[in-house]
């Protein structure tokens, strides 16, 4: 099988409400996103998808949601303090961990992908050491 993967960056903060140290506060990563595309065929200009298409694709639905954002659980102990915040504010149903952020951005994803392209994996980098890791075959 062959697959193509693009990275994409994007400033955030986030703050993990239930978190014993300091990661309970607000605070910000660079994160970066790298996304990794397959399919059973290749189209006319044997690519999967051009590498264009797919920034653009990842960009509207993903990127342009979180860059810059404050990302919160809506059942966090800071929810109620932002509640009135008129930044751009993205509500999560769990903690943004890069865990959670991973589910958030497969249900973004998936449902705008092209019918022959499969989404195989999601890693999120918090910091040049730290990511999760989504993969399709593991997933439930
Ligand atoms: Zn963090």
């Amino acid at each position: 099988m062959i697959s193509i993967t693009k990275i994409f960056g994007f400033e955030a903060a986030h703050a993990i409400s239930n978190h014993p140290g300091k990661c309970r506060n607000v605070h910000g990563h660079s994160y970066a996103l790298h996304v990794t595309i397959s399919s059973d065929q290749l189209n006319e200009q044997e690519m999967i998808m051009d590498f264009h298409d797919l920034k653009v694709m990842v960009k509207e639905h993903v990127v342009g949601r979180l860059d810059h954002a404050l990302i919160l659980s809506r059942k966090g102990e800071l929810a109620e303090e932002f509640a009135n915040h008129t930044g751009k504010l993205t509500w999560l149903d769990r903690e943004p961990t890069a865990e959670c952020m991973l589910s958030l951005i497969v249900e973004w994803i998936s449902p705008v992908l092209p019918e022959s392209i499969t989404l195989e994996r999601l890693q999120l980098w918090e910091t040049t050491t730290s990511y999760a890791q989504w993969d399709r075959d593991q997933a439930h």
